[in-house]
């Protein structure tokens, strides 16, 4: 038996309405007929909210944001409205360090109708970057001023390692079940000179011991990023630390048609934050040119993650039918600009939306 879900919507800015609002009318038509109700909360961070009050997320809103089950964020930040130490906020950072989301999932996955450069006819792949550790670790420490060097720290702890490799073989074993990939987990590091990550190697081999089902692969990260080029083909679940997924989940984007495509979940054992992996694009607000299927794909994650979370099949099943919409309406040539093609963000939102009526009448 379904409940509603307490959903707390973080439009944030330039971009970032205008594609929550497409996600929204896609989610409520897709749960209508599973039963699955949604209780929206809206909560204002970001650039704009930044300029106005001089927080880029209040207290308030960070506590609400906890208690919902889950977030639905579009996109933060403004290249012109900047702290005094000259950087840009963040309140996405500040939310995955507040709660300690560890792990960023992303898929890149290639669907029909969408242009890409590469050769290969199936990409169907799943970055796991963990995200509160690895070279970002130092961000906070206190360094001595000094224009000759400077230094970063990269820390590898033992307890986020094993839950980020247990996320990612658990994550094999349902995408196994789900839609059929091949059940594998490789791990990209650089186990060959950095200490760090010779230490993430050895945690990943004893977790990897508790799963014999799942095929596993290690790949230096060097040669690991050439293959999401040349070999995508070779990736089920890619799990890595910080930087490294930074990178690679951007490079898997790319190959499969590039930031408006590639949606992304920032989680933990009970927190889940979903958001396109893409930023506010100022350079096209506000002229309904905004590719929404990132910000529709990930709302398709926090529907996945809904259903494994309380065991809710018809979550589970508003999802399946939203990516499949969305591949419809991709396959039927509605696309946007940065896809090559002159569909504005309405256009694509009611494409997803016929195909939806379409499959339930
Ligand atoms: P960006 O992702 O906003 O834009 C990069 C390029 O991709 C731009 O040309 C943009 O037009 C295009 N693009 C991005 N999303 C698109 C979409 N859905 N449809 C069509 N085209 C799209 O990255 P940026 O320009 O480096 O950053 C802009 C702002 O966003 C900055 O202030 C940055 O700090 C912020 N940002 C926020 C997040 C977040 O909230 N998670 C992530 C990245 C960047």
């Amino acid at each position: 038996m379904s409940r509603a879900y307490r959903i707390a919507i973080m439009p944030g800015d330039g971009i970032g309405p205008e594609v929550v609002e497409a996600a929204l009318s896609v989610l409520d038509r897709a749960i209508a007929p599973q039963a699955v109700e949604m209780q929206y909360s809206h909560h204002e961070a970001g650039a704009h909210y930044y300029r106005r009050t001089g927080l880029s997320i209040s207290p308030q809103t960070m506590d609400e944001i906890g208690q919902a089950d889950a977030v639905l964020l579009g996109a933060m930040g403004l290249p012109d409205i900047r702290k005094p130490d000259g950087t840009e906020i963040a309140p996405q950072i500040d939310i995955r360090e507040h709660y300690g989301l560890f792990a960023s999932l992303r898929p890149c996955r290639l669907m029909a109708g969408v242009p890409t450069r590469l050769k290969a006819d199936k990409v169907d792949l799943l970055v796991i970057r963990e995200t509160t550790e690895g070279l970002f670790a130092g961000r906070h420490d206190r360094l001595e001023p000094s224009d000759e060097s400077v230094s970063d720290r990269l820390t590898i702890t033992r307890r986020t390692s094993e839950k980020l490799f247990e996320l990612a073989f658990a994550q094999a074993r349902t995408r196994r079940e789900r839609q059929g990939t091949p059940g594998h987990v490789t791990l990209l590091d650089k186990a060959n000179v950095l200490r760090s990550n010779a230490f993430l190697r050895k945690v990943f081999d004893e977790v990897a011991e508790r799963h014999p089902d799942i095929g596993t692969s290690r790949i230096y990260i060097d040669a690991g990023s050439m293959m999401f080029v040349t070999n995508p083909e070779r990736y089920d679940v890619v799990v890595t630390e910080n930087v490294f997924g930074d990178i690679t989940s951007e490079i898997g984007a790319g190959i499969v048609g590039g930031l408006g495509v590639a949606p992304s979940a920032d989680v933990s054992e009970r927190h889940g934050v979903f958001q396109p992996s893409h930023g506010t694009a100022p350079d096209i607000a506000g002229q309904g040119l905004a590719n929404p299927v990132a910000m529709i794909l990930s709302a398709a994650m926090m529907l996945d993650w809904l259903s494994e979370r309380h065991q809710d099949p018809g979550c589970a099943r508003a999802a399946a039918d939203i990516r499949q919409a969305t591949e419809q309406a991709l396959k039927a040539g509605v696309l946007t600009r940065d896809l090559g093609g002159q569909a504005t963000t309405t256009d694509v939102t009611r494409a997803v939306l016929e195909q939806l009526e379409a499959a339930h009448g």
